[in-house]
């Protein structure tokens, strides 16, 4: 059987031999089927791209080289490997050796026993506390309010077979969140529970900011919740107002008294209101602004060259 790996890469350099490696020794071990390595470059600026070209293949364990035009972000290089996988079953696994290589036979393991969809679940995270707490926040507020929830500590890392992968790689949308499309597709899928080391070389590129971003696409993306939160609110905050305003005409009818009284509370009411109105106005915005990315409908990424270890 073909297997597809696809790996994005952001300036991995410091760990593409090693990766290889590790890679090397599991295609070996599963000496029945042939694994083609999808590498995306997306980006980079060190010479990951240099050193894919140098690798050196097996009989079952090649290797192609997407190279995207710029960095288009993680997302977006997964799906521009998806589109070169010609393998039966694809897997997805970072560069880093974060996902470890031994998890493949386990994968395939599922998949020949029916699964089409088999996700790596972290055990434990390396990460700093708090960043746990945020990643453990992200998940379950997002299965609370999503259509269809992601399973919780799970990420790219897993095998799809070629439908689902197919499925995932023609859905026309831009924020991607592929853990998110994985389990829309639905079909039998399966947790695979794995320590996820730390990083073997390098950085990571996911900066606060970036992982925000993720996030909010995450939540915008799969959920109409925030909008809805949106207009139960404004219709709590309109109704406080209405039974304030019969409140203070009540009570000037049955003491008589107009003066100039409670101009603190109508300070409160207009930051208050103020406030609400921005609150909804930017959730509006953050459906608004999808829609007019998803209507420009531009390719989610650009292939600069590709290159495979047959033709090299
Ligand atoms: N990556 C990528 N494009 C990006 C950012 C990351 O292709 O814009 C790759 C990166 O090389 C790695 C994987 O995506 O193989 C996961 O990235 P990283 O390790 O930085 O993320 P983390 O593991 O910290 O979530
Ligand atoms: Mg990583």
């Amino acid at each position: 059987m073909l297997v597809t790996l696809i790996i994005p890469m952001l300036n991995e350099s410091g760990g593409v031999p090693f990766l290889w490696s590790r890679l090397t020794d599991v295609a070996s071990k599963l000496a029945d089927d042939q694994f083609e390595t999808v590498f995306v470059d997306d980006g980079s600026t060190d010479n990951t791209a240099a050193l894919i070209e140098q690798l050196s293949v097996t009989p079952t364990l090649s290797w192609k080289l997407v190279q995207l035009s710029r960095n288009f972000g993680h997302q977006a290089a997964i799906s521009a490997g998806m589109m070169q996988a010609s393998g039966e079953a694809m897997i997805f696994l970072d560069a880093d050796l974060q996902d470890p290589p031994e998890l493949i036979p386990v994968f395939l393991e599922k998949f020949r026993g029916g699964y089409d969809v088999v996700y790596g679940v972290r055990k434990n995270r390396k990460e700093p506390l708090w960043l746990r707490a945020c990643f453990g926040i992200f998940y379950r507020l997002f299965n609370a309010i999503s259509e269809r929830p992601i399973p919780l500590d799970a990420g790219e890392f897993g095998l799809v077979s070629r439908r689902v992968g197919k499925l995932i790689a023609e859905m026309p949308e831009r924020d991607r969140l592929i853990r998110g499309m994985r389990s829309w597709v639905g079909f039998k899928q399966i947790g695979i529970p794995y320590d996820r080391p730390e990083r073997h070389a390098g950085t990571s590129s996911y900066s606060i900011s970036r992982r925000v971003e993720g996030a909010l696409d995450g939540l915008f993306g799969y959920s109409k919740v925030p909008i809805r939160l949106a207009f139960y609110f404004g219709v709590l905050v309109f109704l406080l107002g209405g039974a304030y305003l019969l409140q203070s005409y009540m009570m000037m009818f049955i003491t008589g008294d107009t003066g100039v009284i409670g101009w603190r509370s109508v300070i409160t009411l207009i930051f208050m209101l103020g406030g609400a109105n921005l609150i909804a106005t930017a959730i509006v915005g953050e459906y608004v602004c999808r829609i007019y990315f998803q209507g420009k409908q531009r390719p989610l990424y650009v292939v600069e060259k590709t290159l495979s270890s047959e033709n090299n």
